[in-house]
């Protein structure tokens, strides 16, 4: 027997409620902000995410999926969306339109993961990224908006961590205080961080083993060795999220996985935390669209995890409203009935009447389970004696009452309920 790949799930019917329900917020959000939706295919040029992620991150270099197609090209399922949105905005010469270019992402992401709750190697993101704008505004707007989100959704408890990394003039400075602090532990970190004190530093302070954060809570911040236009776009910003009632939280240890971050970065954090905990995350990446080919453009988004969402609605046992159900299930008895619910069936649909007709030729017993298990809000009976004065039997599922109505009628009835 087949299984899914580890780390992979099917998303069953009756999990799509939820999704559903995400999917909704997600663009009706998109459309309160002035976003326009972009879907990029699931796989890149592998050199798009090693030049833009980073190749000394874990999501490049450890996590990505990346295969060699039947003409020798090296692709990789994409791990994540903010670089394939550079390549379009390039690609499709978007600088040319009035920036800023505010566009979102809805679709799969895979990394090669230890699979455990909330961690996948196949997962959902939604994501939005203005391009094209410095305005320290802009980022403040993103994270108002990914808040929103969160409230939207009926979240409670949500948090936002918020930190500075500062820019290429002044993050080289901070670096070197940040390696020489470390360098005093040198001997008790953990195998990883001895490999990142060489390779990525600033991924040093996001380290989860215990004793590495006891080095990281006593190492210098970042926002103490910003340079004049870094730390006063940091106060600008903090100053918009103040007058917006945004909370938030300072901080110095949030780094975040992937190499593009320039100045403003930001997570979202649930209320019940755990290993797997961030919602969702991101900031500002002034240098990637140059490092990728572009004009130096400024831009700043966010993207969150749907499976980490649906996993948290569940949690705090959000109601999300049921897909809807067919509005009548048609139940026949015999060959003459089985014609007439084939038409029936077919003018219900074209007047926009969800309808499931019964297949086969079982009890009417059996139907009515059938019917059940449709959980549509009326069954439609046909027998002999029906199709003879062209009526059926209405029954309410709900009720259980049941009326006789004409044929030519039962559209307007089923339309006026
Ligand atoms: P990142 O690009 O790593 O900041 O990821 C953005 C968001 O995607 C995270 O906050 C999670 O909600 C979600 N996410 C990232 N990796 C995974 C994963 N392996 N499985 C499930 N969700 C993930």
């Amino acid at each position: 027997m087949h299984k899914a790949p580890r780390g992979t799930f099917d998303i069953l019917p009756e999990e799509h409620s939820y999704w559903k329900y995400v999917e909704e917020k997600a663009a009706l959000l998109c459309q309160l902000y002035g976003y326009q939706p972009l879907t990029m295919p699931i796989f890149e040029d592998a050199r798009l995410f090693t030049r833009a992620v980073g190749g000394n991150t874990d999501i490049v270099d450890k996590e990505m999926y990346v295969f060699q197609d039947k003409g020798g090209q090296e692709l990789a399922l994409r791990p994540e969306g903010t670089a394939p949105v550079c390549r379009a905005y390039l690609e499709h010469g978007f600088y040319n339109l009035t920036q800023p270019v505010k566009l979102y992402y809805l679709g799969p992401a895979f990394r090669y993961e230890r699979p455990q709750a909330g961690r996948y190697r196949q997962h959902h993101q939604f994501g939005f990224e203005a391009l094209g704008e410095a305005d320290p505004v802009m980022d403040a707007e993103v994270i108002e908006m990914a808040w929103r989100f969160f409230l939207s959704l009926g979240l409670s408890g949500v948090h936002i961590q918020l930190n500075s990394i500062g820019c290429k003039l002044c993050r080289p400075g901070y670096l070197d205080v940040l390696k020489e602090h470390y360098s005093g532990h040198a001997d008790s970190l953990c195998p990883d961080c001895k490999g990142r004190s060489v390779r990525n530093p600033l991924r040093l302070l996001d380290c989860k083993k215990d004793h590495c954060k006891g080095t990281a809570e006593t190492a210098p911040k970042a926002t103490d060795y910003l340079c004049d236009d870094c730390q006063s776009h940091f106060e600008t910003v903090r100053v918009y999220l103040g007058t917006l009632d945004i909370p938030f939280h300072l901080d110095h240890r949030l780094v975040r996985g992937l190499d593009y971050y320039t100045r403003t970065v930001f997570e979202v954090e649930p209320q019940e935390q755990g290993g797997q905990s961030s919602l969702g995350g991101g900031g500002r990446y002034d240098d990637l669209i140059e490092a990728l080919g572009g004009r130096p453009t400024p831009a700043v988004g966010f993207a969150t995890g749907l499976e980490r969402i649906v996993l948290n609605l569940k949690r705090q046992g959000v109601d999300v409203p049921p897909l809807p159900s067919p509005v009548a299930f048609i139940a026949c008895l015999g060959q003459e009935a089985k014609l007439e619910a084939v038409k029936l069936a077919s003018e219900l649909r074209k007047a926009g009447l969800g309808t499931v007709m019964a297949t086969g030729d079982r009890s009417l017993k059996a139907q009515m389970r059938q019917a059940d298990s449709a959980n549509s809000s009326y069954t439609i009976i046909l027998g002999a004696e029906e199709v003879r004065n062209q009526s059926a039997v209405l029954r309410n599922m709900g009720s259980g009452e049941q009326q006789t109505v004409p044929l030519a009628e039962l559209i307007r009835v089923l339309k006026s309920r």
